[in-house]
């Protein structure tokens, strides 16, 4: 392991032509021409043994690893998007009492089994796209009992689901309706009580924050990261959507991934480039609020700094989990190549949550995720937007036909 793909290795995806991976007890044990995996001695002996799924005349790629979506709500946000449309900004909808205040309201007056049943249906469809690892972020409920039952029900969902999830606790996602005007108070009650509860019951692998105008302070969002430290979570943070933040202090935390990034200092690169942190963009959100500027992938990478792709699924702002969708954006609006895009949506995603040792490449050692598209080439996936060419995915070595 290199570190994430930055500058030129983004497009260097190492194709083989008549491949075949072998894969046992959950994990990619050999990966080659398929001429020679007939060699192996191993295989000659135990052929029998082996389950052999044909996958000629398609592609075959490590499983999406979708490093950011917010799962966890009840309802779709159709009021707001019908106002959008009619043109009312993000703000004003959020003014009148629609936005994020309604999928609240949606997920505090849902029963935890009812949160479960949703996410494993989110879970599916992902998978039937081609993801295999998701991070899930609690965020919808901002009370103490809320943001617990939405982690809880991420963890019961995963348990009855054969992907990867990795959960996030996302307290600060926005100041609730009883804080309104008190963001500091609440930014307190987020890191002296619901953090230490969240990591003592080991719900959360990371905690984030959504700083931003309207949202959290870049204070705030230090204070965050302190908490998260202090209670042993990695972090991540929504970064630059709609304003710039300066990042060299965020830097300073070493976070894993600072996500969307549509307005970022160019000053700034050069100390991103040489972190640790990937940059995770989610032009899905760029997408859906029908926006013209999307972050500037090609600067990033000119920069050398590590991007990764992401669908951002949610209720209000990207209502999609078609990670193919999100690299055909990127491709048509960030000017990535198809190389590119799929780097950025496997084996970067995978260091966007540092599990790049386990997921995002078909490499001896590595989990057993694997997607097939009924397509000859894979340029084809971002090609065919909105389309799904997704065949089969095995997830941890389990094998799933969609639904
Ligand atoms: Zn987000």
């Amino acid at each position: 392991m290199v570190g994430a793909r930055r500058g030129l290795s983004l497009s260097q995806l190492g194709l083989i032509e008549n491949a075949a991976v072998l894969c046992l007890g959950g994990k990619i044990v050999a990966v080659g021409k398929t001429k020679d995996a007939f060699r192996d001695p191993w295989l000659k002996k135990n052929r029998k043994k082996v389950v052999e799924i044909d996958c000629r005349g398609r592609v075959v790629l490590p499983g999406f690893v979708d490093s950011h979506t917010h799962p966890v709500f009840t309802n779709p946000r159709l009021i707001d998007f019908e106002k959008r449309i009619a043109g009312a900004s993000y703000e004003e909808i959020a003014e009148a009492g629609g936005g994020i205040r309604s999928s609240i309201n949606g997920v505090r007056r849902a029963s935890r089994a009812a949160l479960t049943e949703k996410l494993l249906t989110a879970f599916r469809d992902m998978a039937n796209h081609g993801t295999t690892t998701v991070e899930a972020k609690s965020g919808y409920g901002l009370d103490f009992a809320s943001e617990l039952k939405s982690l809880e029900a991420i963890r019961a969902a995963a348990r009855r689901w054969p992907g990867t999830v990795v959960p996030t606790f996302l307290g600060a996602h926005t100041v609730p309706p009883e804080y309104r005007g008190r963001s500091q108070a609440y930014v307190d009650f987020v890191c002296s009580e619901m953090m230490p509860a969240v990591a003592k019951r080991k719900l959360a692998r990371f905690s984030d924050v959504f700083c931003e105008h309207g949202a959290f302070s870049a204070h705030e969002t230090e204070q965050v990261f302190r908490a998260a430290q202090q209670n042993e979570l990695a972090m991540r943070a929504h970064v630059g959507q709609f304003a710039e933040t300066r990042l060299e202090p965020l830097l300073r935390f070493n976070p894993a991934s600072l996500d969307h990034m549509d307005y970022v200092n160019e000053s700034d690169l050069p100390a991103l480039a040489a972190s640790g942190t990937v940059a995770t963009l989610v032009p899905g959100a760029n997408y859906f609020l029908g926006l013209s500027h999307y972050p500037n992938a090609r600067q990033f990478i000119a920069a050398g700094v590590a991007i990764a792709l992401a669908t951002d699924y949610n209720p209000g702002s990207s209502p999609t989990l078609n990670m193919p969708m999100a690299m055909s954006l990127a491709c048509t609006h960030m000017k990535m190549s198809p190389a590119e895009v799929i780097a950025a949506a496997t084996i970067n995603g995978a260091w966007a949550l540092r599990i790049a040792d386990q997921k995002g490449s078909i490499e001896p050692g590595k989990d057993a995720d694997l997607a097939v598209f009924d397509v000859k080439d894979y340029r084809e996936i971002p090609y065919w937007f909105g389309v799904n060419h997704c065949q089969l995915k095995i997830l941890n070595g389990i094998a799933d036909k969609p639904a």
